[in-house]
């Protein structure tokens, strides 16, 4: 079969509404965890992504292995991804065991207000091939923009909350600010380790310049 041949297999027969495959499509598209899109975590999912592009990989255009459930967004972003070696791939959800270790970390900006920057922090043991990959990872699907715009939203979210703590603890209103941050990384973190949310609330508890006040700025 040509490309173009096998692309039509897929469109035809397992993206269309009414095709024979279409029972196998949604079954992938619902795999995905609470209906978020594994490659960027955040967004809801809507369609299948081809992790290793079917116009370079035609046999691999219908193979289930390669299909991942993903989001309108993600799946345009990887369209300029053009993988030539396994370091040129973006992570695969399911298949690179990545969810064992936290990579995905944050640190706070003292700015008013208090800002988050995101950031691949691979463990020590991971190769040189799977940092590559985590770091094309977190740029294609533009990781950065995103989660530092929902940060900034939980921020705003919390503040008067941590406000009313701080105030409530006197003397040692920052010590409870902190203490109530770790509790809502550690939280987070058995949730999902990898998770925006996870790396913020760490990044919160670890500045002393947040707890003491920076929260309120
Ligand atoms: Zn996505």
């Amino acid at each position: 079969m040509t490309t173009q041949e096998m692309i039509a297999v897929y469109t035809n027969r397992m993206a269309k509404k009414q095709a024979a495959g279409r029972p196998i499509y949604d079954d992938l598209i619902l795999a995905a965890k609470d209906g978020r899109c594994p490659l960027c975590g955040q967004r809801p999912v809507s369609t299948l992504d081809h992790h290793l592009p079917k116009t370079l990989y035609p046999a691999l255009a219908v193979d289930p292995l390669n299909l991942v459930p993903s989001c309108a967004d993600c799946n345009k972003l990887k369209l300029d991804v053009t993988p030539r070696s396994s370091e040129e791939e973006t992570l695969h959800p399911y298949f690179d065991d990545v969810e064992h270790d936290s990579w995905l970390k944050a640190e706070v900006i003292e700015v008013a207000p208090a800002a988050l920057r995101f950031f691949v922090d691979p463990p020590a043991a991971w190769s040189p091939t799977l940092i590559r990959r985590a770091r094309l990872h977190f740029k294609t699907f533009g990781m950065a923009s995103l989660y530092a715009s929902q940060a900034a939203q939980e921020l705003g979210n919390i503040k008067y909350y941590l406000t009313q703590l701080y105030e409530v603890g006197q003397k040692r209103g920052a010590q409870r600010v902190q203490d109530h941050l770790a509790e809502q990384a550690e939280s987070r973190r058995r949730a999902h380790i990898n998770s925006w949310q996870s790396a913020t609330y760490q990044a919160l508890a670890d500045s002393a310049w947040y707890c003491d006040g920076g929260f309120a700025k």
